[in-house]
């Protein structure tokens, strides 16, 4: 299923992403694509919350990939990792290979920054975000730029996203 959210702030999205937390479990892949500032990473964060991760979900500046393992749940049980890929300094195909994903694939919720092009080999099943800035992001002005509403499209692949509600879209759709 497609659909889409207005994110009026970045507390809405990192909102979002605490809602969609909720509904993830070890193996699933979350691929987003967005202009740089689009708000891939605040996104993200909203998810590290939802899942109760330890550490702070930040843009890498060394590190491609990033785990964050889950904390302990009042009740004593733990969630499912966080392993957080921001591939926008990913340079071939061979440092792909050594990120070793497969194995996170199957343990932990993985979130790819910069994905798009690579990701679709790796599973059948994937829920692809696209962040986009409806009024641009041209203005001269930086703060203006990040500044304000973003558009999330939301677009479930495979049988793993199959007839599953996400948050924001319409509880009854026909839409496939
Ligand atoms: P990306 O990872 O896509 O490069 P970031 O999440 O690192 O983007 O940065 C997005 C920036 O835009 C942050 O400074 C954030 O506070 C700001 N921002 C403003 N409005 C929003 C919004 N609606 N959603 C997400 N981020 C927003
Ligand atoms: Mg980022």
């Amino acid at each position: 299923m497609t659909a889409q959210v207005r994110l009026p702030d970045a507390d809405a999205t990192r909102a979002w992403g605490r809602e969609l937390a909720a509904l993830l479990r070890a193996g699933d892949l979350v691929v987003l694509t967005g202009d740089l500032g689009a708000g891939k990473t605040t996104l993200t964060q909203g998810l590290g919350q939802g899942l109760g991760v330890r550490g702070q979900v930040a843009s890498p500046t060394f590190v491609i990939a990033r785990e964050h393992p889950p904390l302990p749940r009042p009740d004593g049980t733990r969630g499912p990792a966080l392993v957080h890929v921001d591939a926008y300094r990913l340079g071939s195909l061979d440092e792909v290979e050594a990120l070793d994903l497969d194995s996170a694939l199957d343990e932990a919720v993985t979130v790819v920054e910069w994905g798009a092009g690579w990701v679709e080999g790796l599973t059948d099943d994937r829920l692809e975000l696209r962040l986009e800035r409806p009024h641009g992001g041209v203005g001269d002005d930086v703060e203006d730029a990040a500044a304000g509403e973003r558009v999330l499209t939301v677009h479930g692949v495979g049988e793993r996203w199959a007839g599953v509600v996400l948050p924001g879209a319409p509880a009854a759709s026909h839409a496939s």
